[in-house]
């Protein structure tokens, strides 16, 4: 009973959708020129930043890597420096794992088959039957939170959404019931819970096209759904970050080829107290040096939050026996089972263009900059 009136809402609901999101849709480049490759490299994006900021880092992708052919083969390094401040880098490297794959296996086209695409490095049930509604018409739904949050609310399900359960029987769910226009009515259900049917508060149901049928509307529920079992708490880590210049280069680490930002460049830190730096730190302590402690950040993972104290510190020119002594004393301050080649000092002009460092380092970037 529960399931044919849950059908009988979903296809009552299609038209108002799909109306609405004819006169409603945001103007994004992706939505513009849906090609499988501008489709999967949006979705990619949206998964971990809001439509505005995907934006500009869009535009510089796309530029850059204008196809497939290009993403398999930019170099890694180059690869992640475009990724730069979009943070999940496995994500970018899966990306060009799956580019390699459909260059060498489908000619450098993506495969117009479900699940082919699923089959793809990084692809997972969302941004399979994204680019397949989208950009190939294939009747597969997209199921991520948005999607969720609205069919829990208008059919008035509380079913747990973080369940794998749950997903799964939505996703079979919308299976049997997609419209004609599939990928118009994935994004308009999509849009509708980024720009109505909004979470964390009350949604905008007064604008919302299927008012007149949302059970939680009608029974005062809104608030109450969806359902979502609260997340196990993050661990917090409190580091020290050092911004140690000298002749207008900064020292950089890369750090370990596993593990939390893998493989990217870092301001090195540890959890040693800057007031703690040995007075041996300096080459001979011949050098003049200024230390000041910067304003304190903080970055969110999606398991752990970085609590950082900055210190910017900087000396007078060095030379390269003075330069290789700073290192030695930073690996073995910052106990960094590194190599010698994981450590480089960097001038302005290499840290832009050819060391990544992602955006949990941001605030110290900037402010390092401007000292
Ligand atoms: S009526 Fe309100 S709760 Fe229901 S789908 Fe629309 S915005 Fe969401």
């Amino acid at each position: 009973m529960k399931e044919r009136e849950t059908h009988r809402l979903i296809q009552e609901a299609i038209p108002f959708l799909l109306q609405w999101y004819d006169y409603n849709r945001r103007i994004l480049p992706w939505r513009e020129e849906p090609t499988p490759y501008r489709v999967w490299v949006s979705e990619i994006m949206l998964q971990q930043t809001r439509v505005e900021a995907v934006r500009g880092y869009y535009d510089r992708f796309l530029s850059r890597l204008p196809g497939i052919r290009e993403l398999a083969q930019v170099p890694e390094e180059e690869l992640l420096k475009l990724w730069e401040g979009l943070g999940y880098y496995n994500r970018v490297r899966n990306m060009q794992k799956a580019a390699k794959l459909i260059v060498e296996q489908y000619g450098g086209e993506m495969p117009s088959d479900y699940r082919k695409i699923r089959e793809l490095p990084g692809i997972g049930d969302y941004t399979a039957g994204a680019i397949s509604s989208i950009a190939f018409g294939l009747p597969y739904p997209a199921i991520d939170g948005n999607v969720l949050r609205v069919m829990s609310r208008i059919t008035c399900d509380t079913s747990d959404i973080s369940k794998e359960a749950t997903k799964k029987y939505w996703r079979e769910t919308l299976l049997e019931l997609m419209p004609e226009r599939c990928g118009d009515f994935n994004q308009s259900l999509m849009e509708l819970g980024a720009m109505v049917c909004l979470p964390n508060g009350k949604p905008l149901c007064e604008q919302c096209p299927v008012m007149q049928l949302c059970r939680a509307f009608q029974e005062d529920k809104e608030l109450t759904l969806p359902v979502k079992a609260e997340k196990k708490e993050r661990r917090i880590e409190k580091r020290n970050v050092y911004i140690f210049r000298q002749n207008g280069k900064e020292l950089l680490h890369r750090r370990p080829k596993k593990g939390l930002l893998a493989g990217l460049w870092e301001y090195p830190n540890c959890l040693i107290s800057a007031e703690n730096l040995p007075e041996e730190f300096l080459p001979g302590g011949s050098k003049r040096i200024i230390k000041r402690e910067m304003k304190k950040a903080k970055h969110i993972f999606s398991h752990v939050e970085w609590h950082m104290d900055g210190y910017f510190i900087e000396a007078e020119p060095l030379n390269q026996r003075e330069e290789e002594q700073i290192i030695q004393e930073m690996m073995r301050l910052t106990e960094t089972e590194s190599n010698r080649e994981d450590w480089v000092f960097a001038n302005k002009e290499e840290r832009t263009q050819e060391y990544p460092i992602p955006a949990a380092f941001e605030k110290f970037k900037r402010k390092g900059e401007t000292e």
